[in-house]
């Protein structure tokens, strides 16, 4: 089966039946990096980007201009020179044309996890988005550095809660709840970010007695906060907190969302008296390309089909599938289900497309005919992995050089771990079955 990026060149060149998002998804990301601050082509294109975004300075010509081949056995000549001084993860919605070069393809949790299980590794490439390579940094040694090869593959999810606006939020409903404790001792307000959000939410979760949670524990992270406060502050993702909390049988007008642009969020107070959840308005342009017509669709032409959707697609679709969870639960069932089983599945497309070619015993769609990947891990392509393994490698010339390290100041590091400390000692989750 041809890869996500064949597939898109294959259909802008008109020789494959078929539809792109962005005729510019065909162009390297180069074309974009070093202009602008923008997402590029691909399902984030028309978020809104802050100013402050990371860009990529330009990649060397000799980069650009090599061919795919070229870059094939550089990589490959420059991972055998570094051996076991390199490790290189991948997330499951990275392009299959750098995950061939993965030492460990998973979730972000996951290849956080995977970084300290590389103990001999001086680098951690992460081919993945920024959020990811900070995470990596703060569960890693200090003395490893964490690399992302292009510096403008942000999340635009993540991007949609700084720091700023997360304080003032939180100002706000410091002057509307107070500060005590109820008689069982629940503080009026408990911060939870998901693990798509920068370090410094972290650390601001951690120094607010709040926690980080994944797609995999969000029930059980959000059962810690109840037990400690009467009411959580959800960001940045709105669906993954209205998907938990429904399934934990909060109702939807129990669950307000937080607009930071105006003044409570554009809530009164009595409405954020009566809350359980302040869902931040933020939400990932991937997930929330899924509908309730592409259901119809796949249900009508495949009538035994299984639909399978990430928690952060909405409510609705979450609602009418056949079953939900993290990308980990759904490579799970996939691999689990009998041969011959059709799957419509709700996530990047990338990892749709790998599991069709792994699993050809089943019918496995994307249930967005559409083909959009993610733009931010769409920046990372063969020619910036090369590029800082190469450094890496170093020359005659040129000694060794760690490229676009991602670290974490350990004024953030500090408190960022706590919160992640935290998650770890809640019992892990499990995906749920509608
Ligand atoms: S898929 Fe969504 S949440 Fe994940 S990196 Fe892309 S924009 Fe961010």
């Amino acid at each position: 089966m041809a890869s996500v990026d064949t597939t898109i060149q294959l259909i802008e060149r008109g020789t494959m039946p078929g539809q792109a998002c962005a005729p510019e998804l065909a162009e390297p990301p180069w074309t974009f990096d070093g202009i602008a601050p923008t997402y590029g082509p691909g399902a984030s294109m028309f978020d809104v980007i802050p100013e402050s975004a990371p860009r990529q300075g330009e990649l060397p010509a000799t980069y650009r201009e090599a061919t795919a081949s070229e870059l094939h056995h550089r990589i490959l000549a420059a991972k055998e020179t570094l051996g076991d001084r390199v490790v290189l993860l991948a997330h499951f919605y990275q392009r299959d044309e750098v995950v061939q070069y993965a030492d460990f393809v998973g979730d972000s949790f996951q290849l956080a996890n995977a970084a300290k299980a590389s103990p001999r590794a001086e680098a951690i490439v992460f081919a993945g988005v920024h959020f990811m390579a900070e995470t990596a940094d703060l569960l890693s040694r200090p003395d490893q550095a964490v690399i992302l090869p292009n510096l403008a593959a942000g999340c635009s999810m993540a991007d949609m809660a700084d720091l700023d606006s997360v304080e003032e939020a939180w100002e706000q409903l410091g002057e509307l709840y107070g500060t005590s404790a109820d008689a069982s001792g629940r503080l009026p307000v408990i911060p939870v970010t998901y693990m798509n959000s920068s370090a410094a939410l972290k650390g601001f979760c951690g120094e607010h007695g709040g926690i980080v949670c994944t797609s995999s524990n969000a029930e059980a992270v959000l059962a810690w906060a109840f037990e400690r406060g009467q009411r959580v502050l959800f960001f940045p993702d709105q669906h993954l907190g209205r998907n938990t909390a429904k399934a934990m049988g909060i109702r939807e007008e129990h669950m307000p969302i937080w607009n930071p642009r105006r003044r409570l969020g554009g809530n009164s107070p009595e409405t954020l008296t009566d809350a359980r959840v302040i869902l931040w308005h933020g939400f990932c342009s991937v997930h929330k390309r899924f509908t309730l017509d592409q259901i119809a669709r796949a249900r009508t032409a495949h009538p035994e089909v299984r639909v399978i959707v990430h928690p952060e697609c909405t409510a609705t679709v979450v609602d009418a599938a056949d079953a939900y969870g993290s990308t980990d639960f759904i490579v799970r069932t996939i691999a689990a289900a009998p041969a011959g089983s059709t799957f419509a599945v709700g996530t990047e497309i990338n990892l749709v497309q790998r599991l069709a070619a792994e699993f050809p015993q089943h019918t496995i769609f994307c249930l967005d005919d559409v083909v959009c990947p993610c733009s931010t891990m769409y920046r990372i392509h063969p020619g910036y992995l090369a590029w800082v393994l190469e450094a890496l490698v170093g020359t005659a010339e040129r000694p060794s050089e760690v490229l676009n390290r991602i670290a974490v100041d350990d004024s953030v590091a500090i408190p960022a771990r706590i919160a992640l400390e935290r998650m770890l000692a809640t019992r892990p989750g499990e995906a749920v079955s509608v």
